[in-house]
């Protein structure tokens, strides 16, 4: 058992091998393969065996800087997707007790509290304000 871990450990020397992105990929494909279990769709069934081969030709690369540059990008996106779901969720906790304007100058969200009646706005960002109700 040793031996194969010290074959492996130098197999893997110099390659990238798994990160975020691969583990995504990974689950992905996986995903898939389990959805084809239960419904035969070749298209379904082809994105599982490339992701799952991506995934691998990943991890096995030398070619370090770029592997690790793709996973920049992933992580980025990832965390915008998450920012942008935790803004959503935030509107909708709060949208019967307030509400979110746009600024007239730079397009900045302003959000007040609602039932003030018509109330003028100032901008934290621009400085312009704008009379809306409330
Ligand atoms: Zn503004």
């Amino acid at each position: 058992m040793d031996k194969f871990k010290n074959k492996m450990m130098r197999f893997m020397q110099g390659r990238y091998g798994s990160d975020q992105l691969a583990r995504l990929t990974m689950y992905i494909s996986f995903a898939c393969l389990i959805v084809t279990i239960f419904w035969h769709n070749t298209f379904i069934y082809f994105l599982a065996l490339v992701l799952l081969i991506y995934t691998y030709f990943r991890m096995l690369s030398r070619n370090i800087s770029r592997r690790y540059n793709e996973n920049q990008i992933y992580l980025k996106c990832r965390y915008k997707v998450i920012a942008k779901f935790n803004g959503f969720k935030a509107r909708m906790r709060d949208r019967k007790t307030h509400r979110v304007f746009k600024c007239p100058g730079c397009s900045q969200k302003i959000r007040v509290p609602r039932g003030k009646g018509r109330i003028s706005i100032k901008c934290p960002k621009c400085r312009i304000e704008f009379i809306k109700r409330t």
